[in-house]
């Protein structure tokens, strides 16, 4: 039997209240594979902490009632002259529709000084401005998925070898934003 990819099972139990649907705006042209697959890095990081996501292009946008909307618009630094230099993205809780921005640019040059998959990083940056919208504003901690910063080192350990990660604690605030 063929392997399954993850998260496929999951949309199978999915919970319309721990489901974040992500729609994507992408202003840079990244490569559909890319988007996808850094999309199922994401969804395997909130798969850890039973949250599933769904995303358009995905044939994955079937959740039985109403998901956690939120807009992810891939852009670059041209797009956005407000930041400059080495910012990976952003989040915004807006009332209507929160939104997240990812550097795309960045994230790629980020990821080729590493030598990580671009789409490797591109998906714990997703996941990391997920947690932003639904950690509240104090959600930067000094270890793991949500340090402010990465450096060379977070990169390559936490990012490449797989240790980042939403703590329990993350996980149960999470779940509790969604519910
Ligand atoms: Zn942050």
């Amino acid at each position: 039997m063929a392997a399954m990819v993850l998260p496929v099972r999951a949309t199978e139990r999915v919970q319309a209240s721990r489901a974040i649907a992500v729609r994507v705006i992408d202003l840079v042209g990244a490569p559909l594979t890319i988007r996808r697959r850094a999309l199922e890095q994401a969804a395997r990081l909130f798969a850890r902490v039973d949250v599933t996501i769904v995303w358009d292009n995905s044939n994955r946008l079937t959740v039985p009632s109403k998901p956690f909307v939120v807009d992810l618009t891939l852009l670059d630094h041209g797009n956005d002259p407000l930041t400059t230099g080495r910012v990976l993205g952003s989040a915004t809780p807006l009332p209507s529709v929160p939104a997240i921005s990812v550097f795309y640019r960045d994230v790629q040059e980020l990821a080729q000084t590493c030598g990580v998959p671009s789409e490797v990083l591109f998906g714990f940056v997703i996941a990391h401005e997920l947690g932003h919208l639904l950690l509240g504003p104090h959600a930067h901690t000094g270890l793991g998925l949500m340090r402010p910063v990465w450096t060379r080192a977070d990169v390559v350990n936490g990012v490449a070898q797989g240790q980042f990660r939403f703590s329990a604690a993350e996980g149960e605030r999470i779940r509790r934003r969604l519910h």
